[in-house]
């Protein structure tokens, strides 16, 4: 008896040596980067001017060496642009990549390095495209690499250190800039020139990152990742949907563009004043969008606030879609998608009620 005992113990020990032999010494992050200021240069490194998206991410990744302290880097080219030119064919390449790679046991989590102009919209956009669990996390940088007190080697620091933490699963796709964890959903550019540029002005921040690794203060009740029913993977092209800005004496012409066929616009957000109102002069060409079998949300330009239903507009009896929390801008991203399952203005309404 005493030696079956002693056997199963050698037995139970050398699986224990041989399976320790095979686990990961660390998490495996890989690194997609598509250029922005993260990666851009200039020719004086306390003066404005510099061009976004010159640096190749294997010199980014080999900028900050403490990297590999946090976890196993792999990077990726995806494209090198300032962000103010991203599309839906890039957003569509890395919803796809990132499924991909996350698919695999091999990969614990993402890092996307990428301009700060349009990074809440890319971020918004994975976190419902992407249907995986596990940590996917923006960065970026608002001084470029050649200057004094560059953001961008920290930040990544940051990035990975949060997308290597198991901590970091079910939250929905992540910003980490300035030492601040931010869920897509709320996360928005506030200043044009600031290292503490993103904020969730509406609801906070989800952490923060001390000592190279995640602290939790929130969490999302939005749907995202893998409760999100859009799904991109046979898709090449996304709805076309634009944006109308208003303002005092705006003129019904500026909705000339959206309402002409040719133009193949299937939504139209409405950036409007206040809670989502509507000017008299532009109110009949909203209708019109509606006639014309456009879908319609009401937004706002104002950067807090949630745009509400049925307040001084009568949405039931115009067929117009409140955004609620969602900036014109996500609003977007929301109704490009929500156009890929229904063109019921209803059924549009409720994905903006849970996402
Ligand atoms: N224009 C740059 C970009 O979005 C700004 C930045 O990255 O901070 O790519």
């Amino acid at each position: 008896m005493k030696n079956l005992k002693s056997l199963a113990l050698v037995a139970v020990m050398a699986i224990a040596t041989v399976m320790s032999a095979f686990a990961k010494d660390k998490p495996d992050v890989y690194i997609l980067a598509t250029g922005g200021t993260i990666a851009g240069t200039g020719a004086s490194a306390v003066a404005s001017g510099y061009t976004a998206g010159q640096v190749a991410i294997e010199s980014l990744i080999s900028a900050v060496p403490h990297l590999r302290d946090l976890a196993n880097i792999t990077g990726e080219q995806i494209v090198s642009i300032g962000s103010q030119d991203m599309n839906d064919q890039v957003w569509l390449t890395l919803a796809k990549r990132i499924n991909e790679l996350l698919a695999s046991d091999d990969i614990d989590g993402i890092v996307i390095t990428h301009g700060t102009d349009t990074m809440e919209e890319t971020a918004y956009f994975l976190n419902l495209t992407v249907h995986s669990n596990k940590p996917v996390v923006l960065t970026g940088a608002m001084r470029p690499s050649t200057a004094l007190s560059a953001d961008g080697p920290l930040n990544l620091y940051n990035a990975v250190a949060t997308a290597a933490s198991p901590s970091a699963k079910d939250r929905g796709v992540m910003v980490v800039m300035n030492g601040l964890i931010l869920g897509a959903h709320g996360t928005q550019k506030m200043n044009t020139l600031s290292v503490q540029t993103f904020q969730d002005p509406d609801g906070g921040p989800l952490g923060y990152v001390y000592n190279s690794e995640p602290r939790w203060n929130l969490c999302t009740l939005k749907k995202h990742t893998t409760q999100s029913v859009f799904d991109v993977t046979n898709l090449d092209v996304l709805p076309k949907v634009g944006i109308v800005y208003s303002y005092s004496n705006v003129d019904a012409d500026v909705m000339s563009p959206f309402l002409n066929p040719a133009n193949g616009y299937q939504g139209v957000i409405h950036a409007g004043v206040g809670n989502g109102n509507i000017h008299k002069n532009i109110f009949p060409a909203l209708d019109q969008a509606r006639a014309q079998g456009i879908a319609v949300v009401r937004s706002s330009r104002l950067p807090t606030g949630p745009t509400t239903l049925y307040d001084e507009v009568d949405d039931e009896a115009h067929q117009f879609v409140a955004s609620w929390e969602l900036n014109p801008q996500k609003a977007r991203v929301l109704l490009m998608l929500g156009l890929t399952k229904t063109h019921d203005w209803k059924e549009l309404q409720k994905y903006f009620d849970e996402y």
